[in-house]
């Protein structure tokens, strides 16, 4: 563990998120890990949120069956996330969890637009299999395998939590496979 490095931190506050999205509960004061997702179009941070793991598992329980079921076997169609945990489990440095998407292993530097997540607990940061970067290729197959009603839920998800730009800005793109 260790503190949360400034990547994952609030672009918005300019410090480290500090309560989940959906139910405001400070992360000090839970006792449950919670994510930071990002979504990147080229340098630019487009979308951010952190949220706590009881809410994650709501959110993905509101996802239709079908949806859930393809999205973990894409996950576990890549043995890449179990290479990565040999090849880089014991560093501290987000920066060799990111560098290469965790799915189809293409180096960040030759990708556009991406994700990235890390899990959080209180102010520190845990390790394997976060934080990740997936890219927006990889995204982009596991997105043609959700079904409508999953896709409608998170276009709720966009409307009840954030007002304005971010939803519009991640209409094309649609649900992030890192939520
Ligand atoms: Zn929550
Ligand atoms: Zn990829």
């Amino acid at each position: 563990m260790g503190d949360i490095p400034p990547f994952f931190h609030s672009l918005e506050h300019d410090e480290p998120f500090q309560s989940c999205l959906t139910c405001d509960q400070s992360f000090q004061e839970i006792d449950a890990p919670y994510t930071v997702t990002k979504v990147f179009k080229g340098p630019e941070c487009v979308f951010e949120y952190a949220m706590c793991l009881p809410c994650r598992q709501n959110m993905a329980e509101s996802f239709s069956e079908e949806s859930r079921k393809n999205i973990s076997e894409f996950f576990e169609g890549s043995a890449n996330l179990i290479n990565r945990s040999e090849q880089i489990g014991d560093s501290r440095n987000h920066t060799d969890w990111t560098r290469h998407c965790a799915t189809c292993r293409t180096p960040l530097s030759e990708v556009i637009d991406y994700s990235v997540a890390c899990m959080g607990f209180g102010e520190n940061m845990v390790y394997d299999p976060f934080p990740m970067m997936v890219c927006s290729n990889c995204e982009q197959k596991v997105q043609e395998r959700l079904s409508k009603s999953t896709r409608d839920q998170w276009d709720k998800f966009i409307f009840d939590n954030f007002e304005g730009p971010p939803a519009d800005a991640l209409k094309p793109d649609g649900v992030p496979i890192l939520v």
